[in-house]
């Protein structure tokens, strides 16, 4: 057994999405909500932080370091976690810093974390400056990886995965999409695919090249199925990666974003995020307009939460 923390709300609900599927004419949509873990407003990295947490807790941690943009989901999860778990955080932002904290950010600091300011070309090595300086300072710091995205934030998608087939029993998606980005929640899936009957899991890259992001997925997946001894054997082309939907990158919203955002509100009063869900929901939306799945066809879409973003004074002007 893995050491673990227990803050998620889990299981978290699976929801029918009848208005959806009625106004794109099929396949029959579910959304599992992700985006309901309970953590500070919740999200998938909540389920990573239960074992990343747990890891550094048993190593007798006391500060937790992590990295992302000014925005980061991640970052505004992992402040809310070291703080319900009793433990410092520091959290390597991204420049430039806001004129005025909004949404993730100003959540980063009512969460009482710490903040170093970075420019991108340098964030590796404000990281490791920042974690010897902790130490140094006689501090036990525990760098929880970009994203959550190690083998450990991985096996919490491994396990979500058998959240989601206990769930539904016989009632199976034949398909699994969502926002992949640093990989681990795609690893987690996946492996689980692999080892367990139940749906293809494809991941619309938010901001990486298709090759760059299943090499990272197969990376995890492998130092995953090491960890826990599994006999499964895989490969490049079982991981589906649809890197259509970049546009100009990370954060930078298209006109296929906004659409998904006020679609998914409008008929159904589910909110998107304006970085990585509605993303992801633009990509599901192209691809069923293109005919990529069956009429008949049963997908899941898995909220993987960020919606504080939506409050970030940029896209409240963008969306
Ligand atoms: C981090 C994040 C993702 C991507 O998950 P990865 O495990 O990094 O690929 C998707 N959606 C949201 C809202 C996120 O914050």
């Amino acid at each position: 057994m893995l050491p673990k923390v227990n803050f998620a709300h889990l299981p978290t609900p699976i929801d029918e999405l009848p208005r959806l599927t009625q106004e794109l004419g099929g396949p029959e949509l579910l959304i599992k909500r992700d985006d309901q873990t309970g953590l500070a407003f919740g999200g998938n990295k909540t389920r990573k932080l239960e074992y990343l947490m747990g890891d550094a807790v048993s190593k007798k941690a006391n500060v937790v370091l992590s990295t992302g943009a000014a925005q980061s989901n991640h970052c505004r999860q992992t402040a809310a976690a070291a703080a319900r778990c009793g433990l410092d955080c520091t959290l390597i932002l991204v420049e430039p810093e806001p004129e005025e904290p909004s949404a993730n950010y100003f959540l980063d600091l009512l969460l009482g974390a710490n903040i170093v300011w970075t420019p991108k070309s340098s964030r590796d090595l404000t990281l490791e400056v920042t974690f010897k300086e902790a130490e140094r300072s006689g501090f036990n710091p525990y760098l929880i990886p970009y994203g959550g995205s190690n083998a450990l934030g991985a096996y919490a998608y491994y396990q979500a995965y058998q959240e989601l087939l206990a769930q539904l029993k016989g009632e199976l998606p034949d398909w699994i999409v969502f926002a992949s980005s640093s990989g681990g929640t795609q690893a987690g899936l996946f492996l689980a695919s692999r080892v367990f009957d139940g749906p293809k899991v494809l991941g619309i890259s938010v901001d990486e090249p298709e090759t760059h992001l299943r090499n990272t997925v197969a990376k995890i997946s492998l130092d995953l199925i090491e960890n826990l001894d599994l006999e499964v054997e895989i490969n490049m082309e079982q991981i589906l990666v649809d890197a259509n939907y970049t546009g100009e990158g990370y954060g930078i919203m298209n006109e296929q974003d906004r659409k998904a955002i006020r679609l998914f509100a409008e008929t159904e009063g589910i909110l998107l995020d304006p970085v990585y869900t509605g993303r992801a929901g633009g990509g599901l939306l192209d691809l069923i307009s293109k005919g990529f799945f069956d009429r008949n066809d049963k997908v899941l879409f898995w909220h993987t939460g960020g919606t504080p973003g939506l409050f970030a004074d940029r896209y409240i002007r963008e969306i």
